[in-house]
């Protein structure tokens, strides 16, 4: 994990928040290749969830919500750590979290139904006192003001998720897009959680964002559905490039639900710190929308023409933290490697495991490399001069890259030897790069270099676009 922290930082994958004043806990800024990364995973699931699927539709609800939404949801209440405070140092901390420093297994649900006392050895993991406090409930929401009046009749959250903005809104939309059960709300945005202890790099972060589809059915279809959206979301996860043995899914036995669902799987992955939650794939029956019928007094039910009868659809949720989906996808793809010092264009270079703890053979240096599937890769195509003090070869490969980006996120780079462009490239996780030199000149042929193998294949510049939509550039 240092090594990867390192590289995103190096690279501009993510920075630590407001880092300028000494940053702040929980919170992570993209740099530029972040940025791009986390536009292609929204784009790549949005694409699947709704541009694709004729049952879906999209919705952008605001991030500050009417009160009463939190007490329909039940996150006014329930929301809740149970806590515990050093009396001594001050210091705040999860109950469930001094077990675990006893090594003490806690049965699943004990947390949630707040029947956590302290355990009798507890000590403060900072600073080792004994001078605790009883645990107390801490609501994870933040709490804001709307207007100028700070207080409590002007208290409002910013949403701790972003499914109670569709549920909101789900009559609306019903009746604007005219859909059919069933169909489902699809959003994307921030959401945010004052977690006590945010950890493991951006994994658990206090400002976040999710991927959240609520998918509106028949009652009594819920198995159905369940199955069939647990299916689909681990074939997108493949689709983008988790293919590997790292993914798995967690079915929850019936005494871990909450009591409205009838199902949950999570989908996890195994991140160096552990298999941890991507996703869960929740079947909430009609709890959400039964909710908020009830606190709004208005009518959510559905009308089904077909039956003549009216009902409070039942909901499957997919949800999603992208920033979870990040991190993953960039453990994937880190790798180092033993490789030639020197390619040569046409030979299919050595390519060595590195053996920890001794330098590479002569001839081989190492090299990091982001491993990124083309569907998600920040940049996709590199387009370089071998020379930068030969005008002729700038300006063709400015060319070239001008027409490639009309098609790709492309990079153009003149400075520095070619090798350290080529690594530099492989750091930023691109699959090709193209290298304009003399012979381009003579034949208007140039090289494609591919990021896994390192070889090199020449190709004239007409057939570029064709051929790198070939070699897998979505
Ligand atoms: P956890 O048990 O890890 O706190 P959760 O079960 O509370 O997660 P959900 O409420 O199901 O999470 O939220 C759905 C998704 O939102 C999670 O699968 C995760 O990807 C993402 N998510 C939730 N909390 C955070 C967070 N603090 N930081 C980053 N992503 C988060």
């Amino acid at each position: 994990m240092e090594q990867l922290a390192a590289l995103c930082k190096r690279r501009g994958f993510i920075f630590p928040g407001s880092e300028l004043y000494g940053g702040i806990n929980g919170f992570w800024d993209y740099g530029p290749l972040g940025t791009e990364l986390k536009r292609n995973v929204r784009e790549a699931w949005w694409e699947a969830m709704v541009r694709l699927r004729d049952d879906v539709v999209g919705l952008d609800s605001a991030i500050i919500m009417h009160p009463r939404v939190w007490e329909a949801s039940g996150h006014a209440e329930g929301f809740t750590d149970p806590m515990v405070d050093c009396r001594s140092c001050r210091r705040r901390f999860r109950v469930d979290q001094l077990y675990e420093n006893l090594g003490i297994e806690l049965e699943p649900g004990s947390v949630a139904d707040m029947s956590l006392k302290l355990p009798a050895d507890a000590r403060c993991p900072v600073c080792g006192s004994r001078e605790l406090t009883e645990p107390r409930a801490f609501n994870l929401m933040f709490r804001t003001f709307v207007g100028p009046v700070e207080d409590d009749s002007a208290a409002a959250y910013l949403r701790p998720e972003t499914a109670q903005g569709i549920f909101v809104q789900f009559h609306n939309v019903l009746s604007v897009s005219r859909m059919k059960i069933p169909f489902g709300i699809a959003q994307i945005g921030k959401a945010f959680r004052n977690e006590i202890n945010p950890r493991n790099y951006t994994f658990r972060s206090r400002e976040f964002e999710q991927m959240e589809l609520e998918y509106f059915i028949k009652p009594g279809t819920d198995e159905q559905w369940h199955d069939y959206w647990v299916e689909e979301r681990l074939k997108w996860y493949r689709g983008i490039g988790l293919a590997g043995d790292h993914l798995h899914r967690y079915v929850y036995g019936k005494e871990e639900l909450a009591h409205y669902a009838s199902a949950c799987v999570d989908i996890t992955y195994d991140f160096p710190f552990g298999a941890q939650e991507l996703e869960g794939v929740a079947a909430r029956g009609d709890y959400d929308l039964r909710r908020h019928q009830e606190y709004s007094g208005k009518s959510l039910e559905y009308f089904d023409a077909e039956s003549g009868r009216s009902y409070i659809p039942h909901v499957v949720e997919p949800s999603a933290g992208v920033d979870r989906i990040i991190l993953a996808l960039l453990c994937e793809a880190y790798r180092e490697e033993w490789v030639p010092r020197e390619a040569h264009a046409g030979s299919r270079p050595e390519i060595r495991p590195v053996e920890p703890g001794t330098n590479p053979p002569e001839g081989l240096e190492k090299r990091t490399v982001m491993g990124f599937s083309p569907r998600v890769a920040p940049i996709k195509v590199a387009v370089f001069p071998l020379l930068k003090n030969r005008p002729q070869l700038v300006e063709k490969s400015r060319r070239i890259f001008e027409e490639l980006r009309q098609h790709w996120t492309a990079f153009w780079d003149i400075t520095g030897a070619i090798g350290r462009r080529y690594r530099r490239q492989d750091e930023a996780g691109t699959p090709f790069c193209i290298t304009v030199d003399f012979q381009t000149l003579d034949d208007d042929t140039v090289t494609v270099r591919d990021r896994d193998t390192m070889q090199q294949e020449r190709f004239t510049v007409s057939e570029l676009p064709r051929v790198l939509e070939q070699k897998g550039l979505p």
